[in-house]
């Protein structure tokens, strides 16, 4: 078994405690984890601080120059995380659509690159005979990242590498169900990196509520549920930390009557069942007018019934849920929704372990209050609603506490554009659905955050203005 340290001011820790982590496709142990403590979050913190006033000072150029080298760096080990992916979080190397670790492989590489090349310009407001004045943005400190067991490798990278690209410093805490990625990759980070730039713990239990209420950490970056962001937000009150969470989604797509059946459920079968559901973005709710509503359930059921699910190291297209607590939410839902009389087109039923498989399901003819609905399931299983008024459709589509993504489908692009501006969203997409890419800003309304990840906009969140005032004559 590997033996895996944290990374605390540019060296390699261990810890005498350490946790289990599991391959959920065999549910056996694949490594040993260091348990970090309260003290190793100081330490850690610590490091980060010492780094902040060189790192911040260090010239704009350069920075981009380091996050370019880290793109390649990661690039050139993509083999090994793409196994380490596997091993640990389930997900297949191509899977369903191409979206398994190679995806997030990729994505890792595009969004390096991408943020690299990020400018934030001094903007000037006024220059006459009485003032100039110029808005400036200035790296906030130490930022702490807290990253979930979706994508364990993409979304350290974007919490982490526009915090480094703005000049602050950071320490990341990864899931503890998937450690491992996280930590190889920041190792390969740290060979390009002033030591204490780029800290990394591990432990379960406790160390999200300390790294939250540090009052040495100027900004928490947090992606996971929504009650987990409530408490994140509390705690930074501490320092009035800045924040920006990207919480649960439980996105509604809106299916109108003259949709291309034939052409567009490969489109919505691979945006809701995209990392076998395990996506904030992906598609939940799936509202399809009744002119289409059996087409529709048949065409997505026939997609379901063709796909493999399975061990991530052999050629299927989905992998395991990844964690038992998820899996037992998935399975809990869909015995609900089955006891409520809904009609399961495909799936549903487990077969006995090992491993924390769940097969594609379909559900048709649920009721808009079963929790299938009305919670977010984070598995692949994809309940189908029907509606007869697009008015009607739409409000049950706004009637959610989550506001991460929507769509609206249709031949019609200008009336479905219009429809998608009401979705009470972050992003709303038209005859697609959680497309994001490095340039365009992602974030949520209403519980499902605070704040945009990606681009310009995203890269403004790690730092503050300082508004520079030169009096003239
Ligand atoms: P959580 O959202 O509860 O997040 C767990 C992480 O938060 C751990 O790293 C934990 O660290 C940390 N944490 C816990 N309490 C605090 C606190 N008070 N302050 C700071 N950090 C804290 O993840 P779960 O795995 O329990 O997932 C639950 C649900 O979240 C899923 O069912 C799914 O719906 C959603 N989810 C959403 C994701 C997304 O992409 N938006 C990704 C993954 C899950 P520690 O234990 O050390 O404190």
């Amino acid at each position: 078994m590997t033996d895996y340290k944290m990374i605390i001011d540019g060296k390699g820790v261990s810890t005498d405690e350490t946790f289990p982590v599991l391959n959920p496709a065999t549910e056996e142990v694949v490594a040993q984890c260091p348990k970090a403590n309260e003290e190793h979050v100081n330490l850690a913190v610590a490091a980060a601080r010492r780094a902040f006033p060189a790192w911040s000072a260090t010239a704009d150029s350069e920075r981009s120059r380091v996050v370019h080298a880290i793109a390649d760096a990661l690039e050139a080990h993509s083999e090994e995380l793409v196994k380490l992916l596997t091993l640990e979080q389930g997900k297949p190397a191509g899977g369903f659509a191409g979206l398994g670790g190679g995806f997030e492989m990729g994505g890792t590489v595009a969004w390096c690159h991408a943020t690299a090349d990020l400018e934030l310009p001094v903007e000037v407001i006024q220059d006459n005979d009485e003032a100039r004045i110029e808005v400036h943005r200035k790296p906030l400190g130490v930022v702490g990242s807290i990253t979930p067991w979706n994508f364990p490798l993409l979304i350290a990278i974007w919490h982490t590498m526009p915090a480094l690209r703005s000049g602050n410093t950071v320490v990341i805490k990864p899931s503890e169900f998937t450690p491992l990625t996280t930590l190889r990759a920041a190792e390969i980070i740290n060979e390009l990196l002033p030591p204490g730039v780029f800290n990394i713990i591990t432990g379960d239990g406790s160390l999200g509520a300390a790294i939250s209420s540090h009052p040495d950490i100027n900004k928490m970056v947090f992606t996971g549920s929504t009650p987990t962001g409530k408490k994140i937000m509390q705690s930074a009150a501490v320092n009035l930390k800045r924040v920006t969470l990207e919480l649960g989604g439980n996105d509604a797509a809106i299916v109108l009557p003259d949709t291309d059946v034939e052409a567009m459920a490969p489109k919505i079968f691979a945006t809701a069942m995209m990392n076998n559901g395990q996506t904030c973005a992906a598609l939940k709710r799936l509202y399809v007018h009744e002119d289409i509503y059996e087409d529709m359930c048949q065409a997505l059921a026939a997609i379901a019934s063709s796909v493999t699910t399975g061990d991530g190291s052999g050629d299927v297209d989905f992998g395991p849920i990844q964690n038992k607590a998820q899996f037992d939410r998935v399975c809990e839902l869909a015995e609900e929704a089955k006891a409520s009389g809904a009609r399961f087109l495909t799936g549903g039923e487990v077969s006995d372990g090992p491993g924390y498989f769940y097969p594609v399901t379909i559900v048709a003819d649920i009721a808009d209050d079963t929790r299938l609905v009305s919670e977010e399931p984070f598995g692949p299983i994809l309940p189908i609603l029907k509606f007869s008024d697009v008015e009607d459709a739409l409000r049950r589509a706004n009637d959610s506490n989550n506001g991460l993504g929507g769509s609206v489908w249709s031949s019609d692009v200008q009336v479905a554009t219009e429809l998608a501006s009401r979705l009470e969203c972050g992003t709303a997409w038209v005859n697609s659905h959680a497309m994001i890419q490095p340039d365009a800003p992602f974030g949520g309304v209403k519980e499902s955050g605070i704040g945009v990840e990606f681009g310009r906009y995203g890269l403004e969140e790690y730092t503050s203005i300082q508004t520079l005032n030169i009096a003239r004559g």
